[in-house]
């Protein structure tokens, strides 16, 4: 990408409505606007995050044996009257009537669309296990929407329902999305600790949140520290076989969120200096809770013995839009955000600090094209701003690498490398230069 081209509507200073570091940057690296109250619309800059992290979601809600599907964010009251949630969702729920004055809404969440589908199309025990995800624009009407996509009303969310016979098994498919969690959030640069968890309207009797400690963060959590350093289950972790050993591992120290926490039990089972007492925030949330969407809304199949088995189910979220802010809230400095390479908008950015002239010209996008060939995601400021701009500008969107093109090198055949996160500079021949950033 050529910045000429692009759309970064960047801002010096720093906009006033902005309370925490995550929301003030993202609008100083122009990745969103808001449009309304908890409404944000995402600019190229922030959509390519939003993008990446939702692939290493899907790649790994499919690497634990979900299967995608995509439910429309507009559901039937009616359908949430089948399952008595309608009056008891209260005001967070966006209730809307149709032309025919019939009433929908706007899907805070799917437990009743997926369930409907599930009720009417399987009909065997054979057809299970089965969790089916999908990733969609929720909406909640938030009493207080603030802290930018943190808390918005209108936001990003994976979530994955499971369907078993019995309660063995649904344990079974919330210890593989237990799992794949810790996968997952790995994976974007982050350490979220799961805690035992209240599990609230939704209901059921076992929870997790998933946490990231983060002073702006809007939860009071209590852990061990060891599960900060926790091991994170390697990609070839088999899904089909017993995650019991892992599960037990992470679920054996004690991690709480407020609403769950016992002082108790943390005093006695936790050594002082292991005691985290600390701010988070809840990147993603599961819950088994049985038979509770199941039983009213009549979802059924055939058990082995041919009687009716009403099916356990469980839902598994993650707030993807959300994450966007909570990884620039754990990887940020003064400077700007510190992107982690696997979600950063470009993984290199390529300065010519002398656009125009004709031999740094062609170095820049000769380089641009080698770091492309080689599937580097590359953004070239090829602006004729000057240098100090362009460098505040690279820090401010928190590209991991910048490769510095300017006359001077071009003559001896030399790259500057910029690595974002120590702020290391190093003047290296072309070709060991390309090679640091591949
Ligand atoms: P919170 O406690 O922050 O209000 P929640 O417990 O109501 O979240 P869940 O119903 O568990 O949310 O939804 C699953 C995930 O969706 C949450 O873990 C969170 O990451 C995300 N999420 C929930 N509400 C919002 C919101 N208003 N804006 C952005 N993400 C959200
Ligand atoms: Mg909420
Ligand atoms: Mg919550
Ligand atoms: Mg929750």
């Amino acid at each position: 990408m050529h910045l000429s081209r692009y759309f970064l509507p960047v801002l010096r200073e720093t906009p006033s409505d902005a309370e925490i570091v995550s929301h003030k940057l993202m609008l100083r690296a122009g990745m969103v606007r808001q449009s309304a109250a908890g409404i944000y619309s995402w600019l190229p800059l922030g959509l390519k995050v939003l993008r990446k992290i939702e692939a290493i979601v899907r790649e790994e809600q499919n690497r634990a044996g979900a299967v995608e599907v995509l439910m429309p964010t507009i559901q039937s009251a009616d359908l949430w009257r089948e399952s008595g949630r309608y009056d008891a969702y209260g005001k967070e729920m966006l209730r809307i009537k149709d032309r025919h004055n019939r009433d929908v809404l706007y899907g805070p969440t799917a437990e009743e669309v997926i369930t409907t589908i599930f009720r009417d199309s399987v009909r065997s025990y054979k057809d299970l296990p089965k969790n089916l995800y999908n990733i969609q624009w929720k909406f909640r009407d938030e009493v207080r929407p603030r802290f930018g996509v943190m808390r918005g009303r209108e936001f990003l969310m994976k979530d994955a329902y499971s369907f078993d016979l019995t309660k063995d098994a649904a344990r079974e498919a919330y210890r593989r999305m237990f799992v794949s969690y810790l996968r997952t959030f790995a994976r974007m640069g982050l350490r979220a600790v799961p805690m035992r968890a209240d599990t609230g309207p939704i209901g059921g009797d076992l929870s997790h949140e998933f946490i990231i400690l983060a002073e702006t963060g809007e939860s009071q959590v209590f852990c061990h520290k060891d599960l900060i350093e926790g091991e994170i289950p390697a990609s070839d972790t088999d899904f089909r076989g017993d995650l019991t050993p892992i599960f037990d591992r992470w679920t054996s120290l004690y991690a709480a969120t407020s609403e769950e926490h016992d002082a108790e039990r943390f005093a006695r089972e936790v050594p002082a200096d292991k005691q985290v007492s600390a701010r988070g925030i809840e990147v993603g949330h599961i819950f088994y809770f049985g038979t509770k969407y199941s039983e009213p809304m009549g979802a059924r199949v055939q058990g082995p013995d041919g009687q009716q088995v009403t099916l356990e189910m469980g839902s598994y979220g993650i707030g993807v839009s959300r994450l966007v802010g909570a990884i620039i809230e754990a990887s940020h400095d003064e400077a700007g955000i510190v992107w982690p390479v696997p979600v950063a908008p470009f993984e290199v950015a390529v300065v010519n600090l002398k656009a125009g002239d004709a031999d740094t010209d062609k170095a820049a996008l000769d380089v641009k094209a080698r770091l492309e060939a080689a599937g580097i995601d590359v953004l070239l400021d090829d602006t004729d701003e000057r240098a100090g701009a362009k460098f505040a500008t690279m820090d401010l969107i928190g590209i991991p690498y910048q490769v510095i093109v300017g006359p001077k090198g071009v003559k001896a055949g030399e790259i500057e490398v910029k690595e974002r996160k120590t702020g290391t500079r190093d003047t290296l021949p072309l070709e060991a230069g390309l090679e640091r950033t591949i």
